[in-house]
C-alpha cells in the first residue's frame, strides 16, 4: 500500500482525500451514473467508479437500508482476487469459513436407510489461486464493499428507499437517459423523483425493472429448481459438519451442508426438486419445519437439533439469460451507442447449486466498471462500452451451460448397486465430475475470447503460465528495494489503470531498449496515451521482474522508468522492480521464456489482453491504440 505521495497525512490510510464537492444528501438532478439496486453486482460497480472523484455516481436501492442476512454465501477464489484489488480481502479472509475440503456421502450398501462417508476431496486444486475459496455472508460482503465506498474520495452512500419505476431514452444532449424514481419510505411513499443520466446500470437483480425497460428478457428452462435454505445453530453427531458435504439418501432426498463462518452457524441446503406449475404453490409454502424434518432424515443415522434458525427461504431459480447486457439495439432495430447495461441477476440466473450467482454478477460489475471509468474519464472512446456485453453474454452462457450439468448430476438419485437398472448417479462419477468441475466453481475458467481487448495468442509461448484472455494468475516474487516477499497480482488495485509486466531477458538488453523506446519515442503509447501533466503511471503501470536473486541486483543502474519520480515533490516510486522468489521461481511457474523475457499486459480488471515479446515495440502500441486516447497526439 503507496501513501503519502503528495505530502504527509496522518491517520487511517484507507480513508481517501474527500472530493469536492462532498456528497449531498438530495438526489442531484443530473448525473453521470445512475446505479440501480445495492446488490452485489450494484456495490462492486460503486466502490469501483467511487475510485474516481470526478465521476457523478448515485446508487439507489429499494429497500429502507442495508442487507442483514442470507441470500448467498459461496466466494469463489477469483472473487476473493477481486476483493483484493479493493483492500478487502483480508477482512474477508479473517472472517469467513476456508474450504479446504469437500466430502460426498451416500447410502450405505449394507444399510441403504443409513447414509456413509464415500469420499473425501481437496476443494480447490493446488495453485489455482493463491487464495482459498470460502464462505461467508452476502450481507457481510456487501458491508464490506459499502465500507470502501464511504472510505473512498466520494464517501457513497446508497440513496435507499429508492426505486426505479421508468426508464426513457430520448437522445437529449449530455444526459439522454430519464429515470422516474418511487420513494418506498411510509413517510413518502409513492412519491416520484426524476433524474437524468449519461448511464444507467440495472443491477436490480432477477425482477429487474431496468432489463424490461430495455426491451431484454430472461430466456432459459421454464422450470425453476428449488431449494430450501437454512441457516442454523444446531448440535450433531454428523461428523462432517464443519465439511462442506453434498449427502445423498437412499429416499429421503440430497442435502447439501456448508459450514459457515463464525464456527458455529451452518448453512443446509435441502433440494426441493424442478417446480411445475400444478405445485408452485406447495413448494413455496415449504416451512422450516419441513426443512428441518427433510434435514434429518437425510443424515440418518445421524441426530440433528435445531437450536436456532437465523434466516431461511426457498430459492426457487431457473438457469436463464438475456441476448445481450445493454440497450445498443433499439427498438426499431438499429445499433446505437449503448448508454443502458444490466449486470448480475437482472442478466442471467444459476441455480445454488454451483454458487454461481453472486460471484458472476460481481464479476460482471468489475467488467463493466473500468470501462464506464475510462469513458466518462476521456481516457478511451465510447465505443469500449460495447465490449462489456460482448464478453460477460458468452461468459454467463458458458457458466448456465456447466451449471446445468452441475445441477442434474448433483440433484440425480444414488445408483443402487441391486437395482441398476433404475438408474441414478455412481458416486465416483458424481466426485469425479467436482474435482474436474473445480476450475469453474473457482471463477478461473472465464476466458475472454481473441476481440479488441484480447489479443490473439500468437506469442503465448513466451509465457504459457499467463493465458490470453484469462485472469493474471498470481505468483511470488520479491520487490527489490526492500527486500518484501510479495504475490506480483497484488500490485493491482482497483484503480482503472492498465498494468504492462516486463519479465526481464536473461541479458536485460531488450529490457533497456524497450524501456528506452517507451520514454523517448513519440510513437510510444506511454507517450502518447499519458496526459501531460500526470504521472507517467497514471494510465499505464509498468512493473519489471528481473530473474536474478535480489541481493546481487544493482537498482539504481536500472531503467530510470522503472525508478519514477511522481507526485507533487518529485518524490521515487520504490515498488516497480521485482525479482523472481527462489522458492517459487515465477519464470518456472508461468513458463516464461528466460532466454527472451516477454511483456505481458493485463487489464484493469486483472484479465490478460496480451503476450509480446520484449522487442515487439510498434505492436505494443498498435494494440492499445484503438482502446486507449492518445491526449498527445497520433
Ligand atoms: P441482487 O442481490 O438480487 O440485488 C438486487 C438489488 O436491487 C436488491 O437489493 C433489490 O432490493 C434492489 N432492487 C430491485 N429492484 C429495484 C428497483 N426497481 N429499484 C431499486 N432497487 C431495486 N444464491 C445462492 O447462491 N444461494 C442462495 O441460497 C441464494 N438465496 C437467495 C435468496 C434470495 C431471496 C435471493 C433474492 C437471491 C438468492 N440467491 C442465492 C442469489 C444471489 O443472492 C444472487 O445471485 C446475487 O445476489 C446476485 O446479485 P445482484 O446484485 O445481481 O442482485
Amino acid at each position: 500500500m503507496q501513501f503519502h505521495l503528495n505530502g504527509f497525512h496522518p491517520g487511517d490510510p484507507d480513508v481517501q482525500p474527500a472530493a469536492e464537492p462532498p456528497h449531498s444528501a438530495d438526489l442531484p438532478e443530473t448525473l453521470d451514473v445512475l446505479i440501480a439496486g445495492s446488490g452485489p453486482a450494484g456495490l462492486v460497480l460503486a466502490a469501483q467508479l467511487c475510485q474516481f472523484p470526478s465521476i457523478n455516481l448515485r446508487i439507489v436501492e429499494r429497500r429502507a437500508g442495508r442487507l442483514m442476512m442470507g441470500q448467498a454465501d459461496g466466494i469463489a477464489c477469483r472473487t476473493v482476487e477481486m476483493m483484493n484489488a479493493f483492500g478487502l480481502s483480508e477482512r474477508l479472509l479473517r472472517e469467513a469459513y476456508w474450504v479446504n475440503e469437500t466430502v460426498f456421502w451416500r447410502p450405505d450398501k449394507d444399510a441403504r436407510h443409513c447414509i456413509t462417508r464415500t469420499g473425501r476431496v481437496q476443494d480447490t486444486e493446488d495453485g489455482l489461486s493463491e487464495f482459498p475459496h470460502v464462505i461467508v455472508n452476502q450481507a457481510r460482503i456487501q458491508d464490506y464493499l459499502l465500507d470502501s465506498m464511504r472510505l473512498s474520495p466520494r464517501r457513497l452512500e446508497p440513496d435507499y428507499n429508492l426505486e426505479v419505476v421508468a426508464v426513457e431514452r430520448d437522445e437529449q444532449g449530455q444526459y439522454p437517459i430519464k429515470v422516474t424514481l418511487r420513494r418506498t419510505d411510509q413517510a413518502r411513499l409513492g412519491e416520484l423523483v426524476t433524474v437524468r443520466t449519461r448511464y444507467l446500470i440495472g443491477c436490480d437483480g432477477a425482477r429487474s425493472c431496468v432489463r424490461t425497460a430495455i426491451g431484454q428478457e430472461l430466456r432459459g428452462d421454464a422450470a425453476n429448481h428449488a431449494w430450501g435454505v437454512m441457516d442454523a445453530l444446531a448440535i450433531t453427531d454428523f461428523p462432517d459438519i464443519r465439511l462442506k458435504a453434498a449427502i445423498q439418501s437412499a429416499s429421503a432426498g440430497n442435502l447439501l451442508i456448508i459450514p459457515r463462518e463464525g464456527g458455529h452457524l451452518v448453512r443446509f441446503y435441502v433440494d426441493l426438486g424442478d417446480v411445475h406449475a400444478q405445485d408452485r404453490e406447495r413448494v413455496r409454502n415449504t416451512s422450516v419445519e419441513q426443512l428441518i424434518a427433510t434435514a434429518q432424515r437425510v443424515l440418518h443415522p445421524y441426530t440433528l437439533d435445531v437450536k436456532e434458525v437465523a434466516w431461511f427461504s426457498v430459492y426457487e431459480v431457473g438457469q436463464r439469460l438475456t441476448e445481450r447486457f445493454d440497450d445498443s439495439l433499439s427498438t426499431d432495430g438499429r445499433e446505437r451507442e449503448p448508454r443502458i447495461f444490466i449486470a448480475g441477476d437482472a442478466c442471467h440466473t444459476h441455480s445454488a447449486k454451483a454458487g454461481q450467482g453472486m460471484n458472476v454478477s460481481m464479476q460482471d460489475a468489475f467488467n463493466l466498471g473500468w470501462k464506464l471509468a475510462a469513458v466518462l474519464e476521456q481516457r478511451s472512446e465510447a465505443d469500449l462500452l460495447r465490449t462489456y456485453s460482448q464478453e460477460r453474454q458468452p461468459v454467463a452462457q458458458e457458466l448456465i451451460d456447466f451449471d446445468k450439468e452441475w445441477s442434474a448430476i448433483m440433484g440425480a438419485r444414488p445408483k443402487d448397486p441391486e437395482h441398476p437398472e433404475d438408474g441414478g448417479v455412481e458416486p465416483a462419477h458424481l466426485q469425479d465430475y467436482f474435482v474436474r468441475a473445480g476450475r469453474y466453481t473457482a471463477g478461473v475458467a472465464t476466458r475472454y475470447h481473441p476481440a479488441k481487448l484480447t489479443a490473439q495468442p500468437t506469442y503465448q509461448h513466451l509465457a504459457q503460465g499467463f493465458g490470453i484472455g484469462t485472469r493474471f494468475h498470481s505468483a511470488p516474487v520479491i520487490r527489490v528495494p526492500d527486500a518484501k516477499p510479495m504475490q506480483l497480482g497484488h500490485i493491482a488495485q482497483a484503480d482503472g489503470r492498465w498494468r504492462l509486466y516486463l519479465f526481464a531477458d536473461a541479458a536485460h538488453t531488450r529490457l533497456h531498449d524497450l524501456c528506452r523506446y517507451l520514454v523517448n519515442d513519440p510513437d510510444s503509447i506511454l507517450r502518447l496515451s499519458t496526459p501531460a501533466d500526470a504521472d507517467v503511471d497514471s494510465v499505464l503501470d509498468i512493473r519489471a521482474v528481473l530473474q536474478q536473486p535480489h541481493r546481487s541486483l544493482r537498482w539504481e543502474l536500472l531503467p530510470e522508468l522503472l525508478r519514477p519520480a511522481k507526485g507533487r515533490y518529485g518524490l521515487i516510486d520504490f515498488e516497480k522492480i521485482f525479482t523472481a522468489d527462489s522458492a517459487q521461481d515465477i519464470f518456472q511457474a508461468r513458463n516464461i521464456d528466460r532466454e527472451c523475457g516477454a511483456m505481458v499486459l493485463v487489464r484493469p480488471d486483472q484479465y490478460v489482453a496480451h503476450v509480446l515479446p520484449l522487442d515487439a515495440h510498434e505492436q505494443l502500441t498498435a494494440f492499445l491504440r484503438p482502446i486507449l486516447k492518445t491526449p498527445n497526439g497520433g
